[in-house]
């Protein structure tokens, strides 16, 4: 296997240990001159790649006339359909990963979770592979694990990248790994003993796991708060972080990324959104429409450059996630790296309800911070002809009798919020997965107006 120079990636991309001493602390005008010098060379780089070639000398986009981040949006944006397209068209891979089989060693292949659509396949090659693991590791210093802590790595390790991103950011950290998997493989009651045997940091992976550890733990007779040792939960998303906390007694921190970037946006302990790793990544937010680029603080679509891969190349790729652009200021945390807002919703899955645009990821942070539901829901989009309604389910451990008095205090909560009628029934625990396929990554939303088949 051909090796890869770790020296040059560290000098590059600080690790943890040095990267918040460093980047983290570096003033606004030496991070965009950082950015925009890895931003001139990434498109060089680029130009090589047959997929993005192309698809520039079609727009008449020339990569040279790029001199900072601001001249970008000339580049044309590119999203799932096109990648889809390049894999039909160059199987296995599409063209933009295809000449990875000529001379690369080592590589390696997740899948996306495939929340529409068919799951695409991202091939990384061993210098990838390593910068998912300096990527991480940040999230998880951010968070408070050190050399030496004992994490508990409960991501399943399957087709897809977050149990070896979890292990590598681990690793990238210094920290000492138990390799769990999910509640699947190693079961929830083992975890918890794991958890209480030795004396574990922290737990990598998903939110209703951490929540379903934490009930385990009390049916076993535990206080989550007082019989472990965790010092924080980096990354869990999904808006449950309040509830995480509240069950552990500890901080739990939201993140942002998805499978070709790893987490590009980290929380720190100020929160108020998430940095965004701007050594490594250009993050723009775009119109829905028309795909210019919005002002600061509009909600948009997540447009993403990566500066950091060998292998493929992410040049303005339309993530079809909603978020927004905070102004750069410096954060109570010391760091003046720009901040975007939390995940908002899937553009995809907007519904224009009475007027008004809506996203059930929205909804579902009510739901989250609702007392009475451990958080798992779903939404359906029904009717036709001007009288279109959402109704959401929501799971809750209540007492049956008291279902419908939940449901009006949260249709109550998201008429307050959202401004909206939004049809609110209460289920059992459980009842939704036939509807939000369980696991890691839910469906959250069925469209069953008519002609909207999702
Ligand atoms: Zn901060």
């Amino acid at each position: 296997m051909r090796g890869i120079d770790l020296r040059e990636m560290t000098e590059l991309f600080a690790p943890p240990e040095t990267f918040f001493d460093t980047t983290w602390l570096a003033e606004p005008d030496q991070l965009e001159a950082l950015r925009d010098a890895r931003l001139r060379a990434e498109l060089r780089r680029a130009s090589a790649n047959p997929f993005h070639a192309r698809r520039w000398a079609r727009a008449g986009f020339d990569p040279a006339s790029v001199r900072t981040a601001a001249d970008l949006p000339a580049a044309p944006l590119y999203d799932v359909a096109a990648v889809r397209a390049s894999i039909e068209a160059h199987p296995p891979f599409g063209e933009h990963q295809n000449f990875l089989l000529d001379g690369s060693t080592g590589a390696r292949v997740y899948f996306s979770d495939g929340t529409t659509g068919r799951t695409r396949p991202t091939v990384n090659v061993p210098w990838d592979a390593e910068m998912y693991g300096v990527l991480t590791g940040r999230a998880l210093w951010l968070a408070g694990l050190r050399p030496g802590d004992l994490v508990l790595n409960s991501w399943t390790y399957g087709t897809h990248a977050a149990a070896p991103f979890a292990d590598a950011g681990a690793r990238w950290v210094g920290c000492v790994q138990i390799t769990a998997s999910s509640g699947a493989v190693t079961p929830t009651v083992k975890q918890v003993e794991l958890m209480r045997d030795y004396p574990v940091r922290s737990v990598l992976t998903f939110g209703t796991h951490l929540l379903n550890l934490a009930e385990a733990a009390a049916g076993m007779g535990l206080d989550p708060v007082a019989d472990f040792t965790l010092r924080a939960f980096p990354g869990p998303s999904a808006g449950l972080g309040p509830k995480i906390s509240a069950a552990w007694g500890v901080e739990a921190y939201e993140s942002y990324g998805f499978n070709e970037v790893s987490y590009l946006g980290i929380e720190c302990p100020a929160r108020g959104g998430l940095h965004i790793q701007e050594d490594a990544f250009v993050v723009e937010v775009v119109d829905l429409e028309t795909g210019d680029p919005v002002p600061d603080g509009q909600l948009g679509k997540v447009v993403v450059t990566s500066l950091w891969r060998r292998g493929g190349a992410t040049v303005r790729f339309d993530s079809g996630d909603l978020s927004r652009l905070l102004p750069r200021q410096r954060c109570a945390c010391g760091s003046w790296l720009r901040k975007m807002d939390y995940f908002q919703g899937r553009a995809d899955n907007m519904v224009k309800l009475r007027g008004t645009n809506v996203w059930p990821e929205a909804i579902g942070k009510y739901v989250a911070a609702c007392q009475d539901s451990n958080g798992e829901y779903h939404v359906t989009a029904h009717g036709q002809d001007h009288r279109e309604e959402l109704t959401v389910r929501v799971e809750s451990p209540c007492d049956p009798r008291r279902r419908d008095e939940v449901a009006a205090a949260l249709a109550g909560e998201l008429k307050t919020h959202l401004g909206l009628r939004i049809n609110v029934a209460v289920v059992a625990v459980g009842e939704l997965d036939p509807l939000t396929g369980g696991g890691a990554k839910k469906k959250r939303f069925t469209d069953e107006r008519p002609g909207c088949g999702v």
